[in-house]
């Protein structure tokens, strides 16, 4: 296998004729595909222009994904959530205290229902785009002391009355506040169940559209494991929300063994299934001590196998609070570890 696809997400989108000077940067640093970075606030105010970047970038010769990015909190993602600005409820709830969180419940049908609109207004209307990609999708995690083996002990989302409502009716018993292993499935289920609908109507309108799912690079052995909801990369992998397997960027202060092990995994399950396999590389907010190394590492995971890979993010995040301290330094780097790559 070789590597077919370069790219980089890009957001801040909004006039296309800035656009197009952006999309030639990435043509130059050996980019063939853009993630365009779409918040809610992007989808609702701006979306005439990103139907026309759409077409922009694919006339100029770059594939491209669309990242709901940070929708409701359930996805990866800084910007902030029209959903739950203009809904009082629909929260997803701590099992422990009960208290409602700053992110959606995607089993409250006030969600779902949002979201599917939005990905039908994407499908529909962004004829340009070859696919979706789904951004760290996660149940929220209330954050409680450490464990090493992610026990009992620790809280977790979610326990609303929709959550428990759905689980008495699956399971014909109260919702537990631990998490037990009926706890897990029903989160396992259901957090797969509104992308496998999302990807069944995209399909409806295009079904040509490819589905990246990305998730959590998690370290998921015997003892340690995250509780996010898609951290089962079995089920995630033969799910149908699912045609690249895709897993996230690591940090540089990370051993390189780690690494290897994480693309191993990444790319078991891509085959297994007979997806496509996709790595993440960190392109902002941290650099390696040499920026170099992110060419070794491009190295490494086109050697292991990986078919795409993906950075976070166009110019190193320059002009953002994360940026790498280098960042167009590390976008240059980037630039030439996937030029030494890329098969073209
Ligand atoms: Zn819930």
């Amino acid at each position: 296998m070789a590597v077919t696809e370069t790219g980089v997400s890009y957001y801040g989108l909004s006039y296309v004729e800035h656009a197009r000077r952006d999309f030639q940067e990435m043509l130059d640093h050996n980019c063939n595909a853009v993630i365009f970075a779409l918040s809610e606030f992007d989808v609702d105010f701006w979306f005439p222009n990103i139907v026309r970047a759409a077409e922009a970038a694919k006339e100029m010769g770059l594939r491209v994904y669309l990242d709901t990015w940070g929708v409701g909190k359930w996805f990866g993602g800084e910007p902030p959530s029209l959903f739950l600005t203009n809904n009082v409820g629909n929260r997803q709830h701590s099992a422990f205290t009960g208290e409602a969180m700053p992110a959606a419940c995607f089993n409250t049908e006030a969600f779902r229902r949002y979201y599917f609109e939005m990905i039908e207004k994407l499908a529909t209307h962004v004829t340009a785009a070859d696919g979706f990609f789904w951004d760290e999708p996660h149940y929220a995690l209330p954050k409680s002391y450490a464990s090493i083996t992610g026990g009992a002990g620790d809280d977790w989302s979610c326990r609303c009355p929709i959550c428990q409502k759905l689980f008495e009716a699956e399971y014909g018993y109260e919702m537990p506040k631990q998490l037990t292993m009926e706890v897990k499935r029903f989160r396992h289920d259901h957090a797969l169940d509104i992308l496998e609908e999302s990807t069944r109507r995209i399909k409806r309108i295009r079904p040509n559209s490819k589905i990246v799912c990305c998730v959590h690079a998690t370290l998921g052995t015997y003892y340690v494991t995250e509780n996010r909801g898609y951290d089962n990369w079995d089920k995630v992998g033969r799910s149908i929300a699912c045609d690249v397997f895709s897993t996230t960027i690591l940090s540089y202060s990370l051993p390189r063994s780690f690494f290897k092990s994480i693309t191993q995994r990444t790319l078991d399950i891509a085959n297994k299934y007979g997806k496509g396999s996709q790595r993440w590389l960190m392109n902002y907010y941290q650099q390696p001590d040499n920026v170099a190394e992110i060419e070794e590492i491009c190295k490494l995971y086109a050697e292991m196998g990986v078919e795409s890979l993906f950075a976070w993010t166009y110019r190193g995040g320059y002009g953002t609070v994360l940026a790498a301290p280098n960042a167009l330094e590390m976008w240059d780097a980037l630039g030439r570890g996937y030029g030494a790559v890329l098969q073209r």
